[in-house]
């Protein structure tokens, strides 16, 4: 089956939706049992779609954790109040004090300040890595390492990495793999066929689509399901049904965002390799991108969100070009309908392991789902206003 067709009918279940298209909010914290029996048999059920108490979730939440697990090919879903925290639960969920953490040098800028504060406060360590490191992977590896988290591709910088093989390296260390797939979104890769034991999506984004809603999913493969469970629960995760709701809604709709983002970022970034003042492209569907060829090998589409880099700049005239925009608004995530714009300054600051040249700018864009020409005329005014202040 495919991607576009899974969406529309997965997770919907009768037994949690009683028939109606769209599976209904149930609000609750309380459930009630009218025997003994009846209460035992829920809690020995509780991992199996019984409702038991509100924070174990509701059929609102079974159908939604249904739906993602079966996108992403995962055994269960955990579903938590932003992408943020579904990185961090997953990471406790497997982390102790003295264990060793490997950690994609373009990781997403939270997840990078989780690991240097909290997680070290913890008594665990974390080592960067090149993105592109592959096969070298092995030479990081201790004997207490016990996960390697990988973000493909990284944000901002978009580098793709080779997934398949380092979960390779990792398992024969019997290391736990986890990936932030929130680019790929559930339906344009493949990550446990790759290896991931542990894919997480900041939901906030695509499958959400609409910009009102943050959650978190970390999905698990069989071996590593009950754990990420069971612990997600100890720390007390859970998400409100009316936010379950509006993710479920959107994710209805994401074949056909996302088809729409990736074909209309690509004309705009088609666009852009032509002007003379873009450098490069870190498009991954672009040759210029790190890890090109592992996009063309493990991913079946773009989407709307890409970066580019300028030949020359600086903060007054990038200011210039991203203020004043017609369509692109300025603020952070991606996702929704809508055309963002971000000048990026200071990655050479949130890079270790790896070097990142500050002096040539970065723009990051969403490209959402107005036509292209007009984003293309806004982006050409934006050049106009560049040169002016680059000339002066
Ligand atoms: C936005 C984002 C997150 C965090 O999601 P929130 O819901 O904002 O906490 C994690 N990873 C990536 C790659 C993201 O873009």
């Amino acid at each position: 089956m495919k991607k576009e067709t899974q969406i529309v009918s997965v997770g919907r279940d009768k037994k949690w939706s009683k028939g109606v298209i769209n599976p209904p909010v149930f609000r609750a914290s309380t459930v009630v049992f009218d025997t003994m029996e009846e209460m035992r048999f829920a809690i020995q059920n509780r991992a199996n779609g019984e409702m038991f108490y509100g924070r174990r979730g509701t059929p609102t939440h079974f159908a939604f954790q249904a739906a993602i697990a079966q996108l992403e090919g995962g055994e269960g879903t955990a579903l938590y109040p932003s992408g943020s925290a579904a990185i961090s639960g997953a990471l406790l969920s497997f982390l102790q004090s003295g264990d060793h953490l490997l950690m994609v040098d373009s990781a997403y800028e939270p997840t990078r300040d989780l690991c240097n504060k909290l997680l070290k406060g913890f008594g665990i360590e974390t080592t960067y890595y090149d993105p592109m490191i592959g096969e070298g992977i092995a030479e990081l590896i201790r004997p207490n390492t016990k996960v390697l988290f990988l973000e493909s591709p990284g944000s901002i910088t978009m580098e793709v990495q080779d997934v398949p093989t380092l979960s390779k390296i990792a398992h024969q260390h019997g290391i736990v793999v986890m990936l932030d797939n929130t680019w790929a979104s559930p339906i344009n890769s493949r990550p446990f066929e790759m290896g991931v034991d542990i894919s997480i999506q900041a939901a906030t984004k695509y499958i959400v689509g609409h910009s009102d809603v943050m959650m978190g999913t970390a999905t698990a493969n069989a071996e590593h399901w009950e754990q990420l469970r069971e612990h997600s629960y100890l720390m007390g995760q859970c998400t409100s049904p009316d936010d379950v709701y509006l993710a479920s809604r959107g994710l209805r709709t994401l074949g056909v965002r996302m088809a729409q983002h990736e074909q209309n970022a690509l004309k705009v970034a088609n666009w852009l390799a032509t002007r003379p003042e873009v450098d490069h492209l870190r498009h991954p569907a672009f040759e210029s991108c790190p890890g090109h060829e592992f996009f063309k090998r493990d991913f079946s589409a773009a989407n709307g969100l890409f970066s580019f880099v300028l030949k020359e700049g600086n903060l007054k005239a990038v200011t210039a070009f991203v203020e004043n925009m017609a369509h692109f608004k300025m603020g952070f995530s991606w996702g929704g309908y809508e055309s963002l714009i971000l000048g990026v300054f200071g990655i050479d600051k949130l890079r270790t392991a790896t070097q990142w040249d500050s002096s040539k700018p970065l723009i990051r864009l969403h490209i959402g789902l107005e036509n292209p020409e007009d984003l293309i005329a806004d982006l050409s005014a934006g050049f106009e206003r560049f040169n002016q202040v680059i000339t002066k």
